[in-house]
């Protein structure tokens, strides 16, 4: 089920951690937000069938738990902003090209750990796991998110942590805000590390042709 609305919204972070840190743009500490991908429930819940955090019957069920307890979505659109900015502010010291506002996220990173922690746990005490004899690896599944209200924060800060607990570091880059990026995190993961903006087609090709108009400009200048 995808929503036309969020069509046009890039998924580019290579993990459901930084697809969720990618919700916002640009992506920083302090400054103007010029927009917000998770205003309601009903974006929330579109945006997590996308990037295939919940399958179908998952979706039906949260829907229809939402749908009479309205105050439980909007519960659950908190905890996920709070984990999206808790992971925001755990990773991005850590990632190449993140200049603007470092400082800023590293005097927070203290508390998104606890923030993180906190989420978790309450996660993991809403978590099962079922023993499964049919299996080639393991002999349990582990399934996150046993109560639908909270299905999709629970699933995404373990996910957050798993993030924490095992990102590649020289893989882990912010598109360059101080070179016109969106700031959003992504894994490079291309062989030899080069992948400089969160997508070509978007920031890569809108500073190239910012740098044009400033070299003309430039020219223009000296030729007067
Ligand atoms: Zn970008």
């Amino acid at each position: 089920m995808t929503d036309s609305s969020h069509a046009e919204f890039r998924i580019v972070g290579g993990h459901p951690a930084l697809d969720l840190v990618n919700t916002v743009t640009p992506r920083a500490r302090g400054g103007a937000v010029e927009h917000e991908y998770l205003t309601s429930p009903a974006d929330l819940l579109a945006w997590s069938r996308r990037i295939e955090l919940i399958d179908l019957r998952d979706y039906s069920a949260i829907e229809g738990t939402w749908r009479s307890a309205p105050e439980l979505a909007e519960k659950a659109l908190g905890a996920t902003l709070e984990i999206r900015e808790a992971a925001y502010d755990v990773l991005a010291p850590h990632a190449a090209g993140v200049a603007v506002a470092k400082d800023g996220v590293k005097r927070s990173e203290g508390s998104a750990f606890e923030r993180l922690m906190l989420r978790w746990s309450a996660a993991a005490a809403r978590s099962m796991l079922i023993p499964d004899a049919d299996r080639e690896r393991g002999i349990a599944e582990l399934v996150v998110g046993t109560s639908p209200a909270q299905l999709i924060p629970d699933r995404l800060v373990v996910a957050a942590v798993e993030l924490v607990r095992a990102v590649e570091l020289r893989q882990l880059r912010a598109c360059p805000v101080e070179d016109g990026g969106c700031g959003w995190l992504f894994l490079d993961r291309s062989r030899n590390g080069s992948r400089r903006w969160c997508a070509m087609e978007d920031c890569g090709t809108r500073a190239k042709i910012r740098k044009l108009g400033e070299r003309r400009r430039a020219t223009g200048v000296l030729q007067s």
